[in-house]
């Protein structure tokens, strides 16, 4: 790894910080990847799944090909970092550090471009949307892996609170699901001081939201991890009269499409009954914002492999903790083989790294040619000179 990519990936990174969007609005950052990855010799297709970019670039004549992914949104957070780069897109920052992500990337197409040697075709798939958990779907929808066919992808998230520059990954499930509920309970208003003329949704409510929390504790396996919780209560009522609905809303974690399926019937089956019991009648939508990071074990190796050369393999860990947040690299892994890993940031500390998603977090542009090394490595290992395939 020379230094003049990372030079040029750290300046890279700084100006994708001035220019963050979010969502699929991310048309600043979508320009300027392409430009650059067009100047570096990259054949470049824009407008995939709204905004998503992919690059491409081959050499020699396997027709292996690999896929490197960043995302390219930022968050409606105003920043406070007070750096002399900081956004230009008032009450938007990259507060995730997926500025960081792209020029990783980025710094790994000067490399591949100028210096390294590969026999294949590497591609980069610039997404938006992260954040909402649509972007990745919304590039697979339109054609992702029919035009630019893919044998495995990679992908890095830093992780302020890792020493910086340490990589970790594990196979399996590495990041949770999200799943969203909404609750309706529909019984009969009435006056506060006459509860025999109502059917009280307020009580079934609260004997729903207790009942729930028995799904993790009796119907999932003790094994695995999940996360119930109620987040929202909401009802038309007013202080003295007893309200006609009642809505609960909430948020389920989970590592597994089994334990999702669980969660999402245990759900249905404590409202339909609890309703029932008390002569009430009930709804309950449920929604699967983020699927289940679920990387491939070959891909594991791989990345690991790859990390141990770029990082040294004392700062490697390939069996760490799942956490759980979620992350829209899941709708890759569930289309072909895939591994998502954790990229260290260093310590948080005051002053210092700040945690994700806060008004005080920038990219640590001390850990870009760990990135781009990993990123390297992965291409030369998984695209080899002189073997056909
Ligand atoms: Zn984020
Ligand atoms: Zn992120």
């Amino acid at each position: 790894m020379t230094a003049d990519h990372i030079d040029l990936a750290t300046r890279w990174r700084r100006h994708l910080h001035q220019i963050p969007g979010t969502g699929f609005d991310v048309g600043e950052a979508a320009d300027f990847v392409a430009r650059t990855c067009t100047d570096l010799g990259w054949e470049v297709t824009t407008g995939i799944g709204g905004s998503g970019v992919v690059a491409s670039l081959t050499r020699g004549t396997s027709s292996r090909a690999i896929a490197l992914r960043a995302d390219m949104d930022g968050l409606p957070i105003e920043e406070r970092t007070g750096v002399a780069y900081a956004s230009k897109n008032h009450g938007t920052m990259h507060a995730c550090g997926h500025d960081g992500h792209m020029a990783m990337v980025l710094g790994a197409a000067s490399a591949l471009a100028k210096d390294i040697a590969f026999d294949g075709t590497v591609r980069l798939f610039f997404q938006p949307a992260e954040e909402p958990g649509t972007g990745a779907e919304a590039m697979i929808a339109d054609g992702l892996f029919d035009r630019f066919p893919t044998d495995e992808v990679y992908g890095l998230h830093n992780i302020p609170g890792l020493p910086a520059g340490e990589i970790h990954t594990r196979p399996g499930s590495l990041m949770a699901a999200e799943d969203n509920f909404e609750i309706r309970i529909t019984g009969r208003g009435g006056h506060a001081s006459a509860p025999q003329h109502v059917i009280d949704p307020m009580v079934i409510g609260a004997e729903i939201v207790l009942s729930l929390q028995t799904i993790v504790a009796r119907s999932i396996d003790p094994l695995d991890s999940v996360v119930v919780s109620c987040t929202e209560l909401i009802t038309d009522g007013a202080r003295n009269a007893i309200p006609d609905q009642v809505v609960i809303r909430g948020d389920a974690r989970t590592f597994t499409d089994a334990d999702s399926a669980l969660v999402e019937t245990r759900i249905r089956e404590i409202t339909e009954g609890a309703a029932l019991a008390h002569r009430a009648s009930s709804e309950v939508v449920y929604t699967r914002v983020f699927r289940p990071t679920i990387n491939d074990a070959d891909c594991v190796a791989h990345a690991a492999a790859a990390a141990r050369r770029a990082v040294g393999a004392d700062r490697v860990d390939a069996s760490c903790r799942p956490i759980t947040a979620s992350e829209d690299f899941a709708a890759y892994a569930r289309a072909v083989p895939a591994c998502f890993a954790f990229l260290g940031a260093g310590e948080i500390t005051e002053g210092g790294t700040a945690p994700l998603h806060s008004r005080d977090f920038d990219f640590n542009d001390a850990i870009l040619g760990a990135g781009i090394g990993f990123y390297t490595s992965l291409a030369t290992a998984r695209l080899p000179e002189g073997n056909r395939s």
